[in-house]
């Protein structure tokens, strides 16, 4: 199976883009619904975490108060690194457990991975597929869309790994600078691509 790491910084449309790669009938394994499932209430993720930080991350419904964590540990490097510890062993192996249990038919997948160059996490993909957009098209499309600031949007984008860093990390490029349209014929165009690489590796 061919796996394709899908990556990009916040706002540059990783989403949208695995969106339409599911149009098209391929199967997306997003590491942040992972991520997401593994604090639900109940699951063992979310005890290690609350046994960590406190139950003063719950909230009065049981669950993850998933923005004061979130907080906190932008403003504490070192409670991040405990957070990644706890995390990050735990998204890595269930992304392996969904790709082996992947249909062979499909010739190919998308592993969808915000961090994946952050993480160091080259080593779970055969390709990396970089969404790139300009740092004024991130920031408007995120403050638009999540109602954050203009400076909390440059906070973020200042803490993920530099575009130039990223870009030389990739082997395939989707420049999201124009509209949906263009968005979607790159996506095209990258699926047949794909698949006659996928075609070719079998
Ligand atoms: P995050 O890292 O925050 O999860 P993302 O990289 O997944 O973001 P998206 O959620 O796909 O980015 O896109 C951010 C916002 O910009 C969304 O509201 C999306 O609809 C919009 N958007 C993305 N690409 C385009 C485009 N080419 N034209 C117009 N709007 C776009």
């Amino acid at each position: 199976m061919l796996i394709i790491g899908l990556t990009g910084g916040i706002g540059s449309g990783k989403s949208t883009v695995a969106r339409h790669f599911e149009t098209l009938g391929v199967p997306v394994i997003d590491a942040d619904d992972i991520g997401r499932q593994l604090v639900e209430p109940g699951q063992p993720t979310l005890a290690t975490i609350i046994k960590h930080f406190g139950s003063n991350m719950l909230d009065d419904k049981g669950r993850l108060n998933r923005a004061r964590l979130r907080e906190q540990v932008f403003r504490h490097p070192k409670q991040r690194r405990d957070l990644e510890a706890i995390l990050h062993p735990r998204i890595r192996a269930e992304i392996q457990r969904r790709i082996a249990n992947l249909s062979p038919v499909c010739g190919y997948c998308l592993i969808s991975v915000p961090l994946l160059i952050e993480s160091g996490w080259q080593d779970l993909v055969q390709r990396v597929l970089v969404v790139d957009a300009p740092r004024e098209t991130q920031i408007r499309r995120t403050t638009a869309r999540d109602g954050i600031t203009r400076r909390q949007a440059e906070a973020i984008i200042t803490s993920q790994v530099e575009r130039d860093t990223r870009l030389q990390a990739a082997d395939d490029v989707i420049h999201n600078d124009g509209d949906l349209a263009a968005l979607q014929a790159q996506v095209e165009a990258l699926h047949q691509r794909y698949r006659q690489l996928a075609e070719r590796q079998r």
